[in-house]
């Protein structure tokens, strides 16, 4: 049995469960809020346990509850426990509009005294070898030391963004302006070149709080004992090479994935699954936005009036519009729900007038069973990492339509000439209903959705056989447990 620690109290963090379990190693993981963040660390404790015979236990933080994220959790083994730590008051900051990012990054420090204390207590009563903290994890770090184990970073993302992070503390002092400005596209080593405008969201205001937030993870995360990422190294060939040398000024890269969700048991109250039983095979468009992704309302309305142009078959995940359409705002926390019914900001009619090709669910699909299904042959996406994990792994192509965060940097990989398993639409402003159709029957019938397909279906095998005994991720992964054995 896995131990089962309760929320509110450190001193009850008890271990149970046979002697055997007692004495395996166990490894905590911190998860920041946010299913984009819960998911692969929760998956990366499973992997943990089923590949490596440890037990664990994945932290969440009180602010980020919702059913999606219990549905995962749930879905874990008996070896692999979960509890969410203390709540810490956010409220001065919330009151002052602050961003995601200062929301997480003040979260996981206002949460190290109870962390620490947990820690202490989880060392105590197992065989605690490491603790892993996420992307906005690091301030977390010192509280391994406390506990006398190393301390690392899983990052859920890639190397590319991994690599703006760590070089940002000197592309700070050497840039002046903003990186949208910059007529040179920012070039890191081993890595495709990005447009200063693509380059990660929070980092085009250098005078926000955001910006501050990352720049100050970016040094913290040379703290780390090692920095894990979800990432592999076909995907993108030059980054790996680079990023798995030794270096004196960054701690060790160890690219481990695809880490992706296994797709959820059960009965499918959406009525996705049912739907694509009925439609041909490779016949049908994913369009998807992420956990928290929306979009304006006029730009909706271009969509949808693109994916009836189109004519193709489609199934929409429809969220409710957002105003600032850049980012995730109240979505983020729980992107399953919607405030209002989402498919009432539809275009009138156009329910109706598409029914026989298309299917629109409101704020969530069962994403990972839809892109696993027969009759999916491409997906639209926001270009959230999971996402683009999830499709390549089962050799689905994208249409890639980024609108925060790194979605923009990851955009940019995927259409790159070593990757190019994407389309994206012609944007000038507005995204147009024809720049949508068109790009929609490209991937679906035309020659580049073919050339797209056919070299996704080469990241699939590559990211598959990784993952297998003697895979490269596969032996990434190994070679660090063992050092974590034997510490
Ligand atoms: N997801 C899902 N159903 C949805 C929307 C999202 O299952 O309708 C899952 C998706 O499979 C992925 C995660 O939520 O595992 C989203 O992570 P990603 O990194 O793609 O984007 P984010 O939500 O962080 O922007």
């Amino acid at each position: 049995m896995a131990p089962s620690y309760p929320s509110a109290h450190p001193t009850d963090a008890t271990m149970s469960g046979d002697g055997d379990d007692a004495r395996a190693p166990h490894v905590v993981l911190l998860s920041s809020p946010g299913m984009g963040h819960v998911v692969p660390v929760a998956e990366l404790a499973r992997r943990l346990h089923a590949e490596h015979g440890f037990t664990a236990t994945v932290f969440t933080y009180a602010s980020s509850d919702s059913a999606a994220q219990r549905a995962v959790l749930a879905s874990l083994p008996p070896a692999v426990g979960s509890a969410s730590l203390p709540e810490v008051p956010l409220d001065d900051l919330v009151a002052a509009g602050a961003a995601i990012e200062t929301l997480l990054s003040v979260e996981a420090q206002r949460a190290v005294p109870a962390l620490t204390a947990l820690l202490a207590d989880i060392g105590r009563a197992s065989n605690l070898v490491a603790f892993v903290a996420d992307l906005f994890g690091a301030d977390t770090l010192p509280a391994a030391r406390a506990a006398g184990v190393p301390g690392y970073l899983f990052f859920p993302s890639n190397l590319l963004m991994l690599s703006v992070m760590l070089h940002l503390p000197r592309l700070d002092a050497e840039i002046e302006g903003e990186f949208r400005d910059l007529r040179e596209p920012v070039r890191l080593p081993g890595c495709v070149a990005v447009p200063g405008a693509d380059i990660l969201g929070p980092l085009q205001d250098r005078s926000s709080d955001a910006y501050r937030w990352m720049l100050h993870h970016g040094e913290r995360y040379r703290d780390a004992d090692g920095i894990l990422v979800n990432t592999f190294d076909a995907i993108e060939p030059g980054a790996a090479a680079v990023l798995r040398r030794q270096e004196p000024w960054r701690p060790p890269v160890y690219p481990v994935g695809p880490v992706i969700r296994r797709p959820d048991d059960g009965e499918d109250a959406t009525g996705c699954m049912e739907w694509l039983d009925a439609q041909p095979d490779r016949s049908v468009l994913f369009v998807s936005f992420g956990s928290g992704g929306a979009l304006p309302a006029a730009q909706m309305d271009e969509l949808a009036r693109g994916l009836e142009l189109s004519g193709q078959r489609f199934l929409w995940v429809v969220r409710s519009p957002t105003d600032s359409g850049a980012d995730p705002g109240a979505n983020y926390y729980d992107g399953s729900k919607s405030k209002d019914y989402p498919l009432r900001f539809l275009p009138f009619g156009f329910l109706e007038r598409t029914k026989e090709v298309g299917l629109v669910v409101p704020s969530w699909a069962p994403q990972v069973r839809v892109l696993g299904h027969r009759a999916t042959r491409a997906m639209l996406t926001h270009c959230g990492w999971n996402s683009v994990l999830e499709s390549v792994m089962h050799g689905v192509p994208m249409i890639v339509w980024p609108l925060y965060a790194e979605q923009r940097e990851n955009a940019v990989m995927l259409r790159h000439e070593e990757t190019k398993v994407a389309l994206r639409p012609k944007v000038r402003g507005l995204i147009l209903g024809e720049d949508i159709a068109e790009v929609v029957n490209d991937m679906m019938n035309g020659k580049e959705g073919e050339a797209a397909r056919n070299k996704v279906a080469k990241l699939q095998e590559a990211a598959r056989s990784g993952l297998a005994p003697s895979g490269i991720s596969h032996e990434t992964l190994t070679e660090l447990v063992s050092k974590w054995k034997n510490t």
